[in-house]
């Protein structure tokens, strides 16, 4: 557990880019506790952890050349964030996709300090075949991960509840996942605090 006086305080601090990877020898060893963002690209990842740290530090990793690295973020010299590429992109090429599952899988596997995986699904849309493929994964390399839905602020609430009632449904599919479905809206501000809590907690 990080020891912060005032969490939301704790997220104000100077959230620096520390190192992008493309290999996973890139990465540089720490001691700092590590929490990794992952989801579908358009899912609302890049707003989410602007809110989550009131900075617009995501731009960096959507500048050329840094979309399919791991993008690593020091926050008050006590957590790092790593901002994962985004799956699901049409586009790419079959060896490049490859690239970016083996840079992941590695990254999953092998790094001591991560934390958790956050998975960020949009609740318009639930949870997609590449969704669970990722689950399937954390899954096999017994991670901790948890949901995060996105977008909420599209839903009326009987639709949020049904989402969320799906999903937990769904999770007795998945072991390792954390029962605790985190609703977001970064255009509302909606579960920042929550989701600041909930990483503070870990
Ligand atoms: P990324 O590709 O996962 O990093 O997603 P972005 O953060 O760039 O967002 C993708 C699109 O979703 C953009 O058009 C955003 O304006 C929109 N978006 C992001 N967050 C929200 C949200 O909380 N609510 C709504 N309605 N739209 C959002």
């Amino acid at each position: 557990m990080i020891k912060v006086n005032n969490i939301d305080n704790f997220f104000k601090n100077q959230c620096k880019f520390i190192m992008g990877a493309a290999k996973y020898s890139q990465i540089k060893s720490s001691y700092l506790p590590e929490i990794a963002f992952i989801g579908r690209s358009n899912v609302g990842k890049s707003s989410l952890i602007n809110a989550l740290v009131n900075q617009k530090i995501a731009l960096t990793s959507k500048t050329p050349g840094r979309t399919k690295q791991l993008n690593f973020f020091e926050l008050g010299e006590k957590l790092i964030l790593v901002d994962m590429p985004g799956y699901g992109f049409a586009k790419a090429g079959k060896n490049e996709v490859n690239s970016w599952d083996k840079l992941s899988y590695e990254y999953f596997a092998k790094r001591p300090n991560l934390k958790r995986i956050f998975i960020l699904i949009d609740s318009r849309r639930g949870l997609l075949e590449k969704d669970k493929n990722m689950m399937n994964i954390f899954d096999s390399l017994a991670a901790s991960y948890q949901i995060i839905l996105t977008k909420i602020d599209e839903l009326k609430e009987p639709q949020i509840n049904a989402v969320k009632s799906k999903l937990e449904a769904d999770s007795v599919n998945f072991p390792a996942l954390h029962p605790k479905i985190l609703l977001t809206s970064s255009n509302k501000s909606t579960g920042i605090k929550e989701l600041r809590k909930e990483i503070i907690n870990l």
